[in-house]
């Protein structure tokens, strides 16, 4: 007999999350019982080194209702979450966090949304309790710029807990990006979206497995991925620098005119070289990156490797088919 499809899929990835993981499946079984239609758990295991990985697997093999999937190393939430959502079968997805700060049972309140129609109800958050003030400070910041620079409609306060309806999953599953800030994509992809306020709880249990250079790269993929302002400051650069070295130019020779020229002028050429060669420098940069990113692209390489899957009907693919499927054994 063909596996019935489930209806539901929960994406959700854990990095060294063995803290929170019995209360994770506990609260997720709570869940599972309420829905109205058959559901799948896929626990993306994004390089544990913990026992996170043994429970997980363990869990997979005993409840038909969880599926586990190893990726070979750590390669991120972002690509985590890809992986996850790839493997899906149902059809509503719900991507959520593990470590309970994303409450699994508002994924009946994001049910309840899709039944009204709408492909993508993200949970958004009306408090966030407990999160430090410099973490609340420079998300603030950082979506403020993310908004100005990018003409994409991306919500406030809105992070990775949402359902994604078949259609839009079919969408984000023909995104090729390597470099991926996962609400981006979904905010660009349009369709009918929808909000579901909640209060974000404080983190159950463990440690933050953001740490600040993770959020730098997030922050750097989000803008250099959705935008290319920073491509155009260099001309406008250009542009006031030259208009500048204009002005200075006029100067100077109005000086030289005039007599009153005497040679030091040593303080400003200084000057004028070194911001010159700053601004350059810079502006190199910002080619850089986007540069960078053309390169990892070109590449081609799978964006994540599968090292085990346990629980899956059909086995998933060894990793994401780019150039060609491959498959796993379960
Ligand atoms: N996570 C992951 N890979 C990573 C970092 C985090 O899969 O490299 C998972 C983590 O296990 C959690 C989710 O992503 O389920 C969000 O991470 P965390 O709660 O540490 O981030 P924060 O809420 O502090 O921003
Ligand atoms: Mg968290």
């Amino acid at each position: 007999m063909p596996p019935v499809a489930p209806l539901y899929s929960f994406v959700i990835p854990l990095f060294n999350e063995e803290a929170v993981l019995p209360m994770l499946l506990h609260r997720l079984d709570g869940v599972l019982e309420r829905l109205d239609g058959r559901a799948e758990v896929i626990l993306v295991d994004d390089g544990s080194t913990d026992t996170t990985g043994i429970f997980a697997a363990a869990r997979a093999r005993d409840d038909a209702r969880y599926r586990y999937v190893a990726l070979s190393r750590n390669f991120g939430h972002q690509i985590a979450i890809t992986a996850g959502l790839d493997m899906a079968g149902g059809e509503a997805v719900i991507v959520m966090d593990a470590d309970l700060q994303d409450p699994p049972e508002v994924a009946l309140q994001l049910i309840a949304k899709w039944r009204e129609g709408f492909e993508i109800v993200y949970a958004q958050r009306v408090s966030r309790e407990a999160e430090s003030w410099a973490k609340l400070t420079t998300a603030k910041c950082f979506y403020r710029v993310l908004k100005a620079l990018t003409p994409i409609h991306a919500p406030d306060n809105v992070g990775d807990f949402r359902l994604i309806d078949r259609r839009a999953l079919e969408t984000f599953r023909a995104m090729p990006e390597c470099d991926r800030y996962v609400r981006g994509m979904f905010g660009w992809m349009g369709f009918r979206q929808a909000a579901v306020p909640f209060h974000r709880s404080p983190r159950l249990a463990g440690e933050t497995k953001y740490g600040w250079l993770k959020m730098i790269r997030l922050a750097f993929d989000a803008i250099v991925g959705f935008s290319d302002a920073p491509l155009r400051l260099a001309l406008w650069l250009g542009v006031a620098v030259s208009g500048a070295a204009l002005l200075y130019g006029a100067y100077a020779t109005m000086l030289a005119l005039t007599g009153a020229a005497i040679v030091p002028g040593w303080a400003s050429t200084v000057v004028v070289l070194s911001f010159l060669s700053g601004v350059n420098m810079m502006m190199t940069g910002v080619i850089g990156a986007y540069v960078g990113r053309i390169h990892t692209q070109v590449k081609n390489r799978p964006l994540y490797v599968v090292a085990r899957a346990v629980g899956f009907a059909q086995p998933p693919a060894l990793a994401r088919p780019r150039t060609g499927a491959s498959s796993l054994a379960s």
